[in-house]
Formats: C-alpha cells, sequence, structure tokens
C-alpha cells in the first residue's frame, strides 16, 4: 500500500473491532465534519486517509475496514489486521480499549504484533477520565515502551501520541522534502485557521467575497491579539453550532419562476393524491406556508407552497410579474435549493435569468427544470441536448447547475426534480480536506501559474475551505489582489472537476498574506523541525 501511496509513510491502526480504531481514524484524518454531515457510513468506510502533523504527512489505515469476512472470528480478524500493519506499516498504533481492559483477542494480536519490525505504540483507548487513565496502567504489561492513554472521541491524549508517532516515521523523502520547503509556511496559517484563531473571513457572510483587499498587509500585526481571537473564536462556535443544528434540517426547496412558467402545476403534480403531506408549516414571512412532505427515507420541505398556489391564478401582467418576482426572491432567501423553473416554448427570458442571478448571489443550490416539455414541438433526440447547450451559452455563470426537461401537466420526470434538488442541497454541504484540497491546488498552479498583473503574479501559498452551504474556499496568497478573474474560474473549475458541487455555486475568497512575514514564520519552523529532527535520532 505505501506503493500506490506514493512516497508517504504509512500509520496503521490495528486492534479489535469496538475498541475506537475508527473513531481514532477519524480524529486523525480529521474527517468530524463528514459526521457532522451524516456521512459516517462513507467515512467508516474509508480505509486510508491522509494526514499532517507536525509538518509531516503521512497515510493513516484503519485496519478494522480491512476485515473481509464478517463472520470470521474476532481472534482471526485481528490477526489479519495485525499481519497487514506488519507488512505494510512505518508505524503501528495497537489500540486496546481501557473499559474492557485486557483481552485474549489483544494478547494473540501482540504476540503477533512483537515480531514487528515497525515502531509500534500503545493506544488505551475510552480512558475518559483520570480514573480510566490510571487503569489504562495494566497495559504496559504488555510490555512495548510507549503506552499512551487517549479518548478517541474526544481527542484526549491524541495529540500527545500524534506527536510520537511522527518522530517515529521514517526520515522524508527528497519529494517529501521538497514540498515541504513549498508550503511550509501556510502550513502555520493553516493551524491558525483551524483552530478558529484566524478567520476573520468566516461562514457565508456577505461581503467577505473578493476581499483581497490586503487588510492585513502590515506584516507585524499580532494574530494574537486577544479581541480578535474571542472574536473568532465566537464565530467557530456560532459555526460549530449552525453545522450541527443543520445536520437535522431536511431540504428546503423553493420552485421559483415567472408566472405562468408551471410552478403550481409542478407542485400539484408533487403533491398528487399519492403522496402524504406531513406537515404545514409557517413560513418567515406572512402568509408564507411551507410543506413538509417525505421524499426517500427523509423529508423535504418545499417552501412557500401557499404563494405558488395563489400565484396560479394571477393572469400575467407586470405588477404580477413584480409580485411573483418579490415573492421567489423571498422563498430563495429561506431555501437551500432553488428550482428554477423555465418555459420550454418561451426559452430563457430576462427575468428568468435575473431570478437564477439572485440564486447564485445568495448561494442557494440551483436546479433549472424546462417545463411544458410536452408542448417543445418537432423533438428529436438532440433537442435536449440543444436546448441545455443554448442556456449554457445565454447564461454562462448558471453553468454548475443541472438542467432537466420535466411536463408538470403530463408529470414526466417531475420525481427527478426533486431528486437532482436533494442531490445539490447535499453537494453544496460538501466538506473538502484541507490535506486534499491543497494537493488539488498544487497540482493545479503548478500546471498553471496565475497571470501577471499590473507586474504582480501572485502566489497562492494555501487554501481551506472556511464553510459549507455555499462551500467558501480561502485562499492565502501573496499579491491576493491581483488574482486575475480568469485564473478565479480557472481554480474554480479545478475544484468542480475533483469534487463535483453539482448545482451549488462555490465562493472563492483570496486573502493577503506578506511575504516578510511569511519567511519569518517559516525560519521558525525549521528550527523547530531540525530539533525534532534531533531529538528522533
Ligand atoms: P472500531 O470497531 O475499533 O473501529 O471502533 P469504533 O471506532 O467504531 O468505536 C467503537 C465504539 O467505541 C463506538 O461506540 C465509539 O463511540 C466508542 N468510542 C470510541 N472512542 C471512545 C472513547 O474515547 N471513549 C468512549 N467512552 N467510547 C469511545
Ligand atoms: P405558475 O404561475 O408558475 O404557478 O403556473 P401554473 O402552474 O399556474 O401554469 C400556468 C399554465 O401553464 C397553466 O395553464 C398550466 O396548465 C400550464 N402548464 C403548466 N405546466 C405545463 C406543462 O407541463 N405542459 C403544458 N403544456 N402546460 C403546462
Amino acid at each position: 500500500m505505501a506503493g500506490q501511496r506514493g512516497s508517504l509513510p504509512v500509520v496503521a491502526i490495528v486492534g479489535r473491532p469496538n475498541v475506537g480504531k475508527s473513531t481514532l481514524f477519524n480524529r486523525i484524518v480529521g474527517e468530524r465534519a463528514a459526521i457532522v454531515e451524516d456521512r459516517a457510513r462513507t467515512t467508516r468506510d474509508r480505509l486510508y486517509g491522509d494526514a499532517e502533523w507536525n509538518g509531516r504527512r503521512f497515510v493513516v489505515v484503519d485496519t478494522g475496514g480491512l476485515e473481509i469476512d464478517p463472520d470470521d472470528l474476532i481472534e482471526a480478524k485481528v490477526q489479519l489486521q495485525a499481519r497487514l500493519a506488519i507488512a505494510e506499516a512505518d508505524v503501528i498504533v495497537f489500540v486496546v480499549d481501557a473499559i474492557t481492559g485486557l483481552t485474549p483477542a489483544d494478547l494473540d494480536a501482540a504476540e503477533l504484533l512483537r515480531t514487528a519490525r515497525a515502531p509500534l505504540f500503545v493506544a488505551v483507548n475510552k480512558a475518559d477520565n483520570p480514573q480510566r487513565e490510571l487503569e489504562a496502567a495494566e497495559f504496559w504489561s504488555l510490555g512495548w515502551e510507549h503506552t499512551f492513554p487517549i479518548a478517541a472521541n474526544h481527542g484526549r491524549g491524541v495529540a500527545d501520541l500524534l506527536d510520537e508517532i511522527v518522530l517515529a516515521l521514517p526520515a522524508e523523502t527528497e519529494a517529501e522534502h521538497a514540498r515541504k520547503v513549498r508550503e511550509a509556511e501556510a502550513d502555520e496559517f493553516a493551524r491558525d485557521v483551524e483552530t478558529g484563531r484566524l478567520r476573520p473571513f468566516i461562514v457565508g457572510s456577505e461581503g467577505s467575497d473578493g476581499d483581497g483587499s490586503g487588510a492585513e498587509d502590515d506584516a507585524d500585526e499580532d494574530f494574537a491579539d486577544a479581541e480578535a481571537v474571542a472574536a473568532s473564536d465566537a464565530e467557530t462556535a456560532r459555526w460549530d453550532a449552525m453545522l450541527a443544528a443543520d445536520g437535522d434540517e431536511p431540504p428546503a426547496i423553493a420552485f421559483v419562476g415567472r408566472p405562468n412558467v408551471g410552478k403550481s402545476s409542478l407542485l400539484n403534480s408533487l403533491l398528487g393524491e399519492d403522496r402524504m403531506i406531513v406537515s404545514d408549516i409557517p413560513g418567515t414571512t406572512r402568509d408564507a406556508i411551507d410543506t413538509r412532505i417525505p421524499w426517500g427515507r427523509t423529508e423535504v420541505v418545499l417552501i412557500d407552497t401557499a404563494g405558488i398556489r395563489k400565484r396560479g391564478k394571477v393572469a400575467s401582467s407586470a405588477a404580477a410579474d413584480r409580485y411573483s418576482a418579490l415573492r421567489s426572491l423571498k422563498a430563495i432567501s429561506r431555501a437551500d435549493v432553488a428550482v428554477l423553473l423555465i418555459d420550454g416554448v418561451d426559452g430563457l427570458t430576462a427575468q428568468d435569468a435575473h431570478i437564477a442571478g439572485y440564486v447564485v448571489e445568495e448561494g442557494k443550490g440551483l436546479v433549472i427544470a424546462i417545463n411544458k416539455w410536452d408542448a417543445v414541438e418537432d423533438k428529436k433526440g438532440t433537442t435536449f441536448d440543444t436546448y441545455v447547450e443554448w442556456i449554457r451559452h445565454e447564461a454562462p455563470f448558471l453553468d454548475f447547475a443541472p438542467v432537466v426537461s420535466i411536463s408538470a401537466r403530463t408529470g414526466q420526470r417531475v420525481g427527478r426534480v426533486l431528486e437532482l434538488a436533494v442531490d445539490v442541497w447535499a453537494e453544496r454541504r460538501r466538506r473538502v480536506g484541507t490535506g486534499e484540497l491543497n494537493r488539488i491546488i498544487s497540482t493545479a498552479s503548478d500546471r498553471q501559474q496565475p497571470p501577471m498583473v499590473k507586474g504582480h503574479r501572485p502566489k497562492i501559498f494555501y487554501a481551506t475551505q472556511a464553510a459549507v452551504a455555499p462551500p467558501t474556499f480561502v485562499f492565502f496568497a501573496r499579491d491576493a489582489a491581483s488574482v486575475h478573474f480568469s485564473y478565479q474560474r480557472y481554480l474554480e473549475n479545478r475544484l468542480r472537476d475533483e469534487f463535483g458541487f453539482l448545482g451549488t455555486p462555490i465562493r472563492l475568497v483570496f486573502r493577503e498574506r506578506a511575504g516578510i512575514r511569511i519567511e519569518r514564520r517559516a525560519g521558525k519552523r525549521s528550527a523547530r523541525a531540525a530539533g525534532a529532527a534531533k531529538r528522533s535520532r
């Protein structure tokens, strides 16, 4: 596996089922966000994860996930893991359970693991309190020099464990060293960002976009400034609360569009006899009613269904148009995803594009539904593709949005509308790991450098995803204000190629990092790294 993963060293996590291997894996790889987003299952299925600690990168393997036959005895499972770890790992973390204490399966595994040449650390997990920490001492009897009481689910003791793991890794390769020189300075910023110390650009707040204004140009500015820290802590807490709260909220979907495009017909088609309405919830605007309906294993909320029904009866007029537009805007601001209906016979009109533009500005997900497909004449196999091409051409800024042709009248593909909306909802909440993100950006900028603007070539150091819904990426760069629009587009396209983000706007924010500060930090860092290297010898 080391070969597959390039030059990065491999840290294998071994242990009986239920001791907390995958919890530790997630903690090290940093996928808490994914769990919050209820992707726990996919996370669980991930056997490999890239991690970084104290400037060293490595691959973590959850050997528990490698079990092939669920009917195997526990002993057999652990033995298989142990063999794999012995064969492949540069460092082994043997996880045991402070609550159950030492078991025969642990002893079996230990016997095998003793033959490993790789350094091994015993992680006594579930040492949630001082009492259990004391009890963890029992595992010293296994005979390994390094035994760490940890609580993987709260992170207790994990940092100390990681410190030791990193010191035990084999010397870094040339390639890793080269990459590190390039990225070391940015790591420091990254940690500040991740710990919340450096988070002025927080979370979907309007007005932070495009703020490469160099507010932080002052190289001596002190990030530890107490007020700033307090503010960003509050932001972090707010953000965490928002993520957690959001986790329980079903997707909120708004049908929007000009009068007579078929919004109420679509609604009726979806709410038809066979579909049970779970509840009507008063919306936040006066006389707005939202409707909750079952969808798959969950539910979706359709925003302002009252407004849609009402509008169905309004004759087309300038006043009706305005009313409809206003109502649409209100619905969009409360929704996660907007389904923009356009009239298949009329095609995309200026007002359609206007509403769509508002969806993008608000950072909401977007699905374009071409309605009245039944009434589009002379359809051929290529009609839909031609239609989509034309929309892309007319409104290139909507090219991220999926398009579907439907007929609210016949019911053709109406279910697909909600399917797409829910997909988009999930994409909008997707969180990308910092390591993965930076590899993509690094490759992208190797392939194509930012163009010079007025004699300056911006240099991007580091990127991190600061927010979801919509996905918001912050790039730390020198000459951030000079990152040309075309280059922002290039980066956005790379992110979309790599991660999808179907139907959701994504935001790129460029923050200035003054070079002088980076060099100073880099100096400090390499001194520390050198010290660490000495200690490990
Ligand atoms: P694995 O089968 O070894 O991968 O174990 P899991 O990571 O799935 O964890 C098994 C159970 O132990 C889960 O219910 C976890 O929530 C729980 N667990 C994990 N870490 C801790 C911890 O530090 N303290 C306590 N009390 N429980 C934990
Ligand atoms: P709203 O104002 O957007 O809610 O639009 P309505 O749902 O009230 O529809 C306006 C008109 O378009 C009505 O006469 C509908 O019968 C018609 N209509 C709606 N959907 C379709 C469709 O899929 N095909 C055709 N041919 N007509 C439709």
